[in-house]
């Protein structure tokens, strides 16, 4: 009985819409417009929708997908996959981003369908584990749980295929948000990639958070690393930050590739920083 109420349950996530009164239902409608795959550069193309970024890795082992989208994102990002002549089945590794709703509520039906493992940083399984995160505006959203087959921590490395991605802990967004970062090559040349987990503010309280006491310092230490690196190439877990979709129209008109851009993250640290500490200034007494 338990099972089949769970997929009566599973279902009813994956496949409706999300009504008009639930938290964040706008929002919702504008990111999940559907926008068409793309190579991005290497073995990197993007299958997400408009507004949420599902960055997919072809290796000659099978496929890594970081980042699932909405639940109701899922038909489009397996739409997305096919369009590109990949399988499903053949995707073997889900990497979260971080575990919120919007880059996560993909999960679970994405594990579901393609048999792939997931992977997430420690501080994030707990959340993704349970469905729920306890701070922040999207406590009130609930995501279905999903079995974190693998666990890293930062600095650690995922392999397939002859592709290595590094886990970066860079936590502040959520405690366990993760920026991975890996080489491509192209034309001859090696570029570094690096998949930058959000760094805003996104609602969250920074005074006072007895959930997520060390949030103010995660922040710190994530604009710290993050201008401590370089990037030949940067995506972000919202596509128009490092705007890959201008980017691809860019590309199709015959630019050279328009992904290779070092000044992508310095700007993009910046302006995050810049917003933090605005809002920080905002919320202390
Ligand atoms: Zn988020």
């Amino acid at each position: 009985m338990k099972r089949i109420a769970l997929a009566i349950l599973v279902a009813a996530c994956f496949t409706f819409p999300a009504p008009a009164e639930l938290p964040f239902a706008q929002d919702r409608i504008g990111w999940n417009k559907p926008a068409a795959p793309f190579p991005i550069i290497g073995n990197i193309y993007y299958v997400g929708t408009a507004g949420l970024s599902v960055h997919l890795i072809a290796t000659p082992a099978g496929l890594i997908l970081i980042d699932q989208g909405l639940p109701e994102s899922v038909p489009e990002i397996e739409e997305n996959i096919a369009r590109l002549g990949f399988k499903l089945t053949d995707v073997k590794l889900l990497l979260a981003g971080h575990a919120h709703f919007d880059h996560v509520g993909g999960l679970a039906a994405l594990q579901h369908d393609s048999g792939a493992k997931v992977v997430a940083m420690a501080e994030d399984k707990p959340y993704l584990e349970s469905g729920h995160i306890p701070f922040g505006p999207c406590r009130d959203v609930p995501t279905v749980p999903v079995k974190v087959d693998r666990t890293v921590r930062d600095g650690d490395s995922v392999s397939l295929g002859g592709t290595t991605l590094t886990a970066h802990r860079t936590g502040g967004h959520t405690p366990g948000a993760t920026s991975w970062s890996m080489t491509v090559t192209e034309g001859g040349k090696a570029y570094r990639v690096l998949f930058a987990s959000s760094t805003s503010t996104g609602g969250n309280p920074l005074v006072t958070v007895p959930e997520y006491k060390n949030i103010v310092a995660d922040y710190r230490h994530s604009f710290a690393w993050l201008k401590s690196v370089k990037a030949d190439v940067l995506l972000t877990e919202h596509q128009d930050l490092s705007e890959e979709i201008a980017r691809a129209g860019r590309a199709k008109q015959g630019a050279p590739n328009p992904f290779i851009d070092p000044t992508a993250l310095p700007r993009y640290v910046a302006a995050s920083e810049a917003a933090f500490d605005k809002e920080l200034a905002r919320q202390r007494p």
